[in-house]
């Protein structure tokens, strides 16, 4: 029978045992949130606003009393993800970070619930338009798919590629940006599947969202078939309601005012979602 004295200090160990992991992930959490607050309160450097100034200059139509949060989000987007060049590429840069992070932050910035894509964790960069790498299967073989210029996965991965991340970045007014178009698709992945229905707020919220994107995609889906037609969003579109929502997106922000004379409810909606009006923004195209 052991002594007295051995039986506390086993126990003191079994409680040590459990109090000190706790104690280090608490840390850890206090940690991690002081350093996002930091991040947030970062604003950009001179060499960054040159860098962005030259290849985003969309980014000088942002309202001034949201670039503050800008240049945060941006810094949370940078330091927080993993960016892995591929496909040959030697590198991802310091600049080709900022590039990316400053568009994908466009797409929270208005966004009430401040979330950072938390499901995602690796941004992967290909220099130019690439295949699949194969890890998902889609019962077809990668020959029969085609080449890519973006994905979005749910397991928590964004790849680009790079030509276009950049020629989308420069040309702000075309309404093509791969960068949005697939954080689109991670806004839309947040809450489970890929189906076109980002996480709102109420009921009555996804009520209406069903309603307006039911019958955008329907218009869409009729007039890409049409070869009389020439619809205005893009008929990649048509594809599927994910797709939809990813297309819009890219109009929403880059052909704004023309996305609100065109399809004023849809403008509406994404505007109620992304919390911004850019076809008020200076420059508005
Ligand atoms: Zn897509």
């Amino acid at each position: 029978m052991p002594a007295p004295g051995w039986i506390e200090w086993t126990e003191l160990a079994a409680t040590l045992a459990v109090f000190i992991p706790v104690a280090i992930l608490i840390r850890r959490r206090i940690c991690s949130r002081r350093a996002r607050e930091r991040r947030l309160r970062t604003s950009f450097q001179a060499a960054e606003t040159t860098v962005l100034d030259r290849d985003f200059p969309r980014w000088r139509d942002i309202p001034e009393e949201l670039t503050a949060r800008f240049s945060g989000i941006t810094r949370v987007l940078i330091e927080e993800k993993n960016y892995e060049p591929c496909g040959g590429l030697e590198e991802v840069t310091e600049e080709m970070k900022l590039l990316i992070a400053a568009q994908a932050a466009l797409t929270i910035l208005g966004r009430r619930k401040q979330r950072f894509f938390p499901r995602l964790h690796s941004i992967l960069v290909y220099p130019g338009a690439f295949r699949d790498p194969g890890r998902r299967s889609f019962g077809i073989d990668d020959e029969a798919r085609g080449v890519l210029y973006g994905e979005s996965w749910e397991t928590g991965s964004v790849v680009l590629s790079w030509d276009n991340v950049i020629a989308g970045a420069r040309n702000g007014d075309d309404g093509m940006n791969v960068v949005i178009h697939e954080f689109a698709h991670q806004l839309d992945q947040d809450n489970g599947a890929a189906d076109g229905v980002p996480e709102l707020e109420t009921r009555d919220d996804y009520r209406r969202w069903s309603e307006v994107m039911e019958r955008h995609y329907e218009e869409l889906v009729t007039a890409a078939k049409d070869p009389a037609q020439e619809p205005f969003l893009d008929p990649y579109g048509a594809t599927h309601p994910c797709e939809f929502f990813a297309v819009a997106s890219e109009a929403f922000f880059e052909d704004s005012l023309d996305l609100e004379y065109e399809h004023p409810l849809l403008y509406e909606e994404l505007s109620k979602f992304y919390g911004l009006d850019p076809a008020a923004w200076p420059f508005a195209s």
